[in-house]
């Protein structure tokens, strides 16, 4: 849950203010896409979540903790044991293969030896990599990376998955695949995911979508499936399978 969340950057001699007073409740289990224009402060929200950056004022509360209440190193303890990443550009150790950067996350959470092993390598082989365990990561294709990077964010069973544009690098069938990864693990589990992504496939596959527009999250009409999209007269600047709300074309950055 996040409320009131306020967040402002210095910028030149002004303020710029990103966030004003963004407010979301997300059940466990929830798939909820965050689109927005490029700009519009959907990192900065995924990164006051994660607990990577504080708010200025607000809260963030997750499982019934109040992450932005929390000291370093708690809060790190925290992000390690209930939280997944999956960020655009991968972010895999390459000097660890495809299994050490899965059992990464178990081992920072103190599951170690055989037990990590064959937790990662099992969640290795559901997504289809299981003969690429001891592969070097930069021998993967961007699409297999992404789905290691996938792995490498449930592994532990985090309670929330964040994924920031996880299709942003990657041509259009690549991210239907991954996204299709992303979305059965993260099912399969229970986790909560917070998406930012124009996918349309994603956007009618997830339980909601949400706007940030001026610095407020706002339920996002016209990504409600056929229903909410077939009085528009235009579809909008976001292409195909691009989604935007209506008021503000989503302006679409990467080929996802
Ligand atoms: P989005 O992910 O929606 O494209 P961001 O959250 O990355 O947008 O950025 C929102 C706004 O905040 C942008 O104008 C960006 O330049 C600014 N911003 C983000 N992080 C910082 C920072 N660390 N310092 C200064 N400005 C920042
Ligand atoms: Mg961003």
């Amino acid at each position: 849950m996040v409320r009131q969340l306020c967040r402002s950057f210095n910028e030149g001699a002004g303020v710029h203010r990103v966030l004003d007073g963004a407010d979301g409740r997300f059940l466990p289990g929830e798939v909820v896409a965050i689109v927005g224009r490029s700009g519009s402060g959907k990192s900065t929200l995924l990164n006051l979540v994660s607990g990577i950056d504080r708010p200025d004022s607000g809260e963030v509360q997750i499982g019934g903790r109040i992450v932005t209440s929390m000291r370093e190193p708690e809060r790190t303890l925290f992000r390690r044991a209930n939280l997944g990443f999956v960020y655009q550009f991968f972010n895999l150790l390459p000097t660890l293969d495809v299994e050490e950067n899965v059992r990464l996350p178990l081992e920072l959470n103190g599951t170690r030896g055989a037990a990590a092993r064959r937790r990662s390598a099992a969640i290795l082989t559901e997504i289809g990599l299981g003969d690429r365990l001891h592969s070097a990561v930069d021998r993967l294709s961007g699409g297999e990376q992404q789905r290691v990077a996938i792995a490498r964010a449930l592994v532990h069973g985090p309670a929330v998955v964040l994924a920031d544009e996880p299709t942003g690098n990657l041509d259009e069938e690549t991210a239907s695949q991954v996204l299709r990864v992303l979305l059965a693990l993260t099912r399969s589990r229970g986790a909560t995911l917070l998406i930012v992504t124009h996918d349309a496939w994603l956007a009618r596959s997830a339980d909601r979508v949400l706007e940030l527009r001026e610095g407020k999250l706002a339920p996002c009409e016209a990504a409600l499936g056929p229903r909410g999209t077939a009085g528009r007269e235009h579809a909008g600047d976001a292409g195909p399978r691009g989604i935007d709300c209506g008021r503000t074309p989503a302006r679409r950055t990467g080929p996802s």
